[in-house]
């Protein structure tokens, strides 16, 4: 689960990390009263969407030369502006593809003088298994770019669970970031105190792009970018409170009412699988025939007629959808109960494009008889590759 950047910075807060003082604002009266909260004279005014290159992005509604969704302001009068304008349009950056995103919140925050700009993040690294922190002297930058361009520029560690953060993991980074006497020591606190933070609140990522230096030598969070493992949010009522549904796929937020596993893909075939591995294998070998999945979906180990008919909805909201393949294993489950489940979602959605059912395990024969008799125009499979064989294949036929 993702948030925005002035939550994430109240939780950073929470933890005794230093972020220059700000507010959130729902309307253009909040924006100036949050605004005359701050000590000025510099204010700055930031689009709160769940992506980043704001300040380079554009809006889509306003000029090609009006400014991005991070702006500048040295009078009230120009936060109500700025306010007036961000508030409501779509902002379109790197990150949010072209559709962009409306913006429907923003921050105003202390305006700060940078004297430098550096990067800082930590994540969850699968291939050690680790805790990653990464530190660059290149901030403000895409540090994919720097990664690629200026490895050398990065330094980064990994933390062993069972030893925790160490002073020689503070040194690393702090050395890193090339800063020196009071600065140094600084960066080595916060380290430290971002890696607790982000230990403590079950994060899967936490990026400060910039992290600054400010004219009078004090380091502090800019920007901060932080996601979190789902699984874990059940032991933090506050963040998952800061959920902002606005900004997820509607059909996710959806599939999650009904405990289904759900995203969205690009491709045109549409996935109905019980168990992750087979949702996988499944996506797999729909590739090896050429087609591309429209979704990963996981209905479950348990799945009901309930279930079944809501994920199918799902999938059919996607207009990219041409075809269907259900691919269910009855282990829990009977194969005569899913295929009654899929006969009824099948009539209740109206269903129009071509689907392939592959049922295996208990009860399969009645299974298959069930969906042979139910006089609709359902293919059944034999096997996964049968199954995923025949579902490109109709859905080539059909278009
Ligand atoms: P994004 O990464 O989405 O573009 P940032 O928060 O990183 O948004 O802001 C972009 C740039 O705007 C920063 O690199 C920094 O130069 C400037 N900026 C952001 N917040 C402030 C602030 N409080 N004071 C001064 N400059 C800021
Ligand atoms: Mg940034």
């Amino acid at each position: 689960m993702n948030v925005h950047e002035y939550q994430a910075k109240e939780l950073l807060k929470a933890h005794g990390i230093a972020v220059p003082e700000g507010h959130a604002a729902l309307s253009v009266e909040e924006a100036v009263a949050a605004a005359k909260k701050l000590p000025g004279p510099l204010y700055v005014v930031k689009a709160q969407i769940h992506a980043g290159g704001r300040g380079k992005g554009k809006f889509k509604e306003l000029p090609e030369d009006a400014k991005g969704g991070v702006r500048l302001a040295k009078s009230l009068e120009e936060v109500e502006s700025h306010a007036r304008e961000m508030l409501g349009n779509t902002l379109v950056t790197v990150q949010t593809g072209a559709e962009g995103k409306q913006v429907n919140r923003l921050y105003v925050t202390d305006g700060v003088d940078i004297a430098k700009e550096y990067y800082f993040s930590l994540l969850v690294d699968r291939a050690s298994g680790r805790v990653a922190m990464v530190a660059s002297t290149e901030g403000g930058m895409d540090i994919e770019a720097v990664a690629h361009d200026t490895p050398e520029k990065i330094t980064t560690i990994t933390i062993d669970p069972a030893q925790g953060f160490m002073p020689h993991h503070a040194r690393a980074l702090a050395f890193g970031l090339k800063l020196e006497g009071d600065l140094n020591k600084q960066a080595q606190r916060l380290a430290k105190q971002l890696y607790d933070a982000f230990m403590a609140t079950d994060a899967a990522m936490l990026e400060i792009n910039p992290l600054v230096e400010t004219e009078d030598d004090k380091l502090t969070v800019l920007d901060a970018k932080m996601s979190f493992d789902s699984n874990a949010l059940f032991r933090h009522k506050d963040i998952a409170e800061m959920r902002d549904e606005t900004e997820e796929d509607p059909s996710e937020v959806e599939a999650s009412e009904y405990d289904l596993a759900y995203i969205k893909l690009d491709g045109n075939i549409g996935c109905m699988v019980n168990g992750a591995g087979l949702a996988m294998a499944t996506m797999d070998i729909i590739k090896l025939n050429g087609a591309f999945p429209a979704n990963f979906l996981d209905v479950g180990g348990g799945a009901t007629t309930e279930k079944v008919t809501a994920a199918f909805k799902i999938i059919l909201k996607d207009p990219a959808v041409e075809g269907i393949l259900v691919n269910i294993f009855g282990g829990i489950m009977k194969c005569d109960v899913i295929a009654n489940g899929i006969v009824q979602a099948a009539k209740d959605v109206n269903l129009q494009v071509p689907l392939v059912v592959r049922l295996e395990g208990t009860n399969v024969e009645a299974g298959k008889e069930i969906l042979d008799n139910s006089g609709l125009a359902i293919v059944s499979a034999d096997d996964l590759g049968d199954a995923a064989r025949k579902i490109v294949a109709e859905v080539k036929q059909a278009a």
